[in-house]
């Protein structure tokens, strides 16, 4: 059975809900990644914190060429992340789960791509995020019976400073429902390297200027502490149930010219 990677977010540091864990170090062309290598109901997974264990590296210093390169090199071909999101859709207030099924990306500074010389790739991204595992975080919710949407749009945004009124307007009107800092360029890197990649994105507050208070760190970390049963609850469902062998086209993403 091939490894399933699992990348927590903001409020998810810890895999207590991992069996027999060991830390390994992983050495990319990009750096060095620490990952919890562990079985969760006799699969094999891989954890990553994205902000590392103590959660101090900033959304826009992620090294996620680095990151998504050390599970590939572990074999992981499937990945489940977790995502701590401000909501720009009133449908979608806090403690609700959004599988998100398309991203708009505002983000500044980051490397898109491992390939920047030597070979031209281009990767569909017309449906990015994994429909096989997205459908098995579906039935997950449903049998916990969580507040959950099954499609949602996420906006990346460049961080790690808060968005302002005027940008989350800007954001709802093109279609946004979601926004965060760290999505894009994982998904993206992943996809490149035709891995299947789904995200669960936990709203823990309503965006600038929907929400009627100032936004703090401590307002998404608090929630996520509420929510954190719950996200331990959907992964050691889900993870079990992704099949060995994938029924989606992910693996065909990256294309070469
Ligand atoms: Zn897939």
């Amino acid at each position: 059975m091939k490894s399933i990677g699992i990348i927590g977010g903001s409020g998810v540091y810890s895999p207590d809900f991992i069996e027999n864990t060991e830390e390994v170090v992983v050495k990319t062309d990009f750096g060095e990644v620490p990952l919890i290598k562990g079985v969760l109901k006799g699969r094999t997974v891989y954890f990553l914190t994205r902000h590392g264990k103590r959660h101090t590296v900033p959304p826009h210093l992620v090294n996620y060429r680095a990151n998504i390169m050390a599970l590939h090199l572990m074999g992981v071909e499937r990945i489940v992340a977790t995502a701590a999101v401000g909501s720009i859709n009133k449908d979608f207030p806090p403690g609700t789960f959004v599988i998100l099924d398309q991203f708009l990306d505002f983000t500044k500074s980051r490397v898109e791509t491992f390939f920047s010389e030597g070979k031209v790739v281009h990767t569909d991204c017309t449906d990015p995020y994994c429909p096989e595992i997205s459908l098995i975080i579906k039935e997950a919710m449903e049998q916990f019976g969580y507040k959950y949407h099954f499609g949602g749009t996420y906006v990346a945004t460049e961080g790690p400073r808060f968005e302002t009124r005027a940008e989350i307007k800007a954001y709802g009107i093109l279609g946004g429902d979601v926004v965060g800092m760290t999505g894009v360029p994982e998904i993206v890197l992943a996809k490149e390297l035709g891995m299947c990649y789904a995200s669960i994105a936990v709203v823990t507050n309503f965006a600038a200027g929907i929400s009627k208070t100032m936004l703090s760190h401590g307002e998404v970390i608090d929630k996520m502490k509420e929510l954190n049963g719950q996200i331990r609850n959907i992964l050691s469902y889900v993870i079990p149930k992704i099949p060995d062998q994938r029924h989606c086209d992910c693996s065909k993403a990256p294309t070469s010219g």
